[in-house]
């Protein structure tokens, strides 16, 4: 059994923060990592960030990756294990994990979980036919393992990330036929629409997907229009000869070991899914368990990187660690959680864990 100080599930953006801030305090830290590599969603991002210059905007996702690992590599208070995937979280407070085909037992006094979100899928015919990816999985693909998924493509999806991912098919060479969206309006920022428009890429908004079709694997997919009520209207259909259908409907937060770990849990539509109740440090409701990034409720990565800041600081705190600074660091991070937040794009999040907090159930 592997005793430690802080145990953090997850290292993505949330999670090396988390680890960085608990260890510069003096806490011990251990991340475990399913994946081999660590970063999270940074690995793939090859645009450069939007935001606030304190959470490195202007350089490229897998930059910011590259420096939170150091941060973490550098400090000989975190431990790491990568290849490493958190199975449970029981009543004693022992948590299991698979590494290396070894079953794994850990006994952390504090655990910080940073699971990230998982891509949400849509209902349409044929929508288990080879050729259809998540927008995470081509990003994996092309910009991680150097593979285009395929020759022409129809996105499904204008928020930020299927216009992102749009821009990268097009610079790796893959043709984007269009870009549908069944909302009446463009999701993502104007900046990256245009940029897609200006390539002669169609977004069709109030556009869904009916099915898609083909012998072994995708050939085209039907698309038509939706009405107010969004109802497809008939006459519409267009059929477009695709060989990949990729999805960037949206992220759902990674919740499953806060239901094992029993917390508290609200489906929050502001927040893209179920999410545990917890209170302003980020502890749930079973106390000693804190959550930050994704899994808290879908967001960027500007946020994931303070949310996980905080959440260290407070599990480190909760320890003895760093009295004298903490109180200071936990304001710091509030306010620039708020500044993050203040703009548009912030004001969903914010309603969301207001409609956590005015029915008084995420106070722990
Ligand atoms: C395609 C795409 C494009 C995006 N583009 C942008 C952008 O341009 N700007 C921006 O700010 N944000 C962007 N985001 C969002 C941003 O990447 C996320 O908000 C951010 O990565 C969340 O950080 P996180 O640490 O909470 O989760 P993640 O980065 O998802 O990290 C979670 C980590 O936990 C690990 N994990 C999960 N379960 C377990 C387990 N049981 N045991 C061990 N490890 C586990 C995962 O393998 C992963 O490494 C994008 C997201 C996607 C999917």
């Amino acid at each position: 059994m592997k005793e430690i100080g802080i145990l953090i599930i997850g290292g993505g953006p949330a999670g090396l923060s988390a680890a960085a801030a608990a260890a510069d305090l003096g806490a011990s830290v251990l991340v475990i990592e399913r994946d081999g590599k660590l970063g999270g969603q940074l690995v793939k991002q090859t645009h450069k960030f939007f935001g606030s210059k304190k959470q490195y905007a202007g350089d490229r996702g897998y930059k910011i990756g590259d420096f939170l690992i150091e941060q973490c590599e550098n400090n000989p208070k975190v431990e790491v294990w990568s290849g490493t995937t958190a199975l449970g979280i029981y009543e004693d407070g022992v948590v299991t994990a698979e590494g290396e085909g070894k079953h794994l037992k850990i006994k952390p006094k504090k655990i910080i979980l940073a699971t990230g979100a998982s891509e949400k899928m849509i209902a349409f015919p044929n929508n288990d036919m080879p050729g259809i990816y998540g927008a995470g999985a081509v990003q994996t693909l092309m910009n991680v393992h150097g593979i285009v998924p395929g020759q022409r493509v129809l996105m499904i999806g204008a928020g930020n990330i299927g216009l992102i991912v749009s821009y990268q098919l097009l610079q790796a060479g893959v043709e984007v036929a269009a870009i549908i969206e069944a909302a009446p309006t463009i999701g993502g920022y104007l900046v990256h629409a245009s940029k897609i428009r200006r390539a002669g890429v169609p977004i069709l908004t109030s556009h869904t997907i009916q099915e898609a079709y083909g012998k072994d694997s995708v050939e085209g997919a039907i698309i038509c229009k939706l009405d107010e009520n969004w109802q497809a209207i008939p006459g519409t259909e267009q059929d477009l000869k695709v060989d990949v259908i990729c999805l960037a409907v949206g992220l759902s937060p990674l919740t499953e070991l806060c239901f094992q770990a029993d917390c508290q849990m609200k489906y929050v539509p502001e927040l893209s899914g179920h999410v545990p109740l917890r209170n302003e440090y980020l502890e749930t409701t079973r106390p000693g368990l804190y959550v930050a990034g994704d899994v808290s409720g879908v967001e960027e990565a500007s946020s994931a990187m303070v949310e996980g800041r905080l959440a260290g600081i407070c599990a480190a705190l909760g320890l003895g660690y760093g009295s004298d600074v903490a109180p200071k660091l936990q304001a710091e991070a509030l306010a620039e959680l708020s500044e993050l937040r203040s703009g548009p794009a912030g004001q969903k999040t914010v309603q969301g864990i207001k409609n956590l907090m005015d029915k008084g159930e995420a106070v722990c």
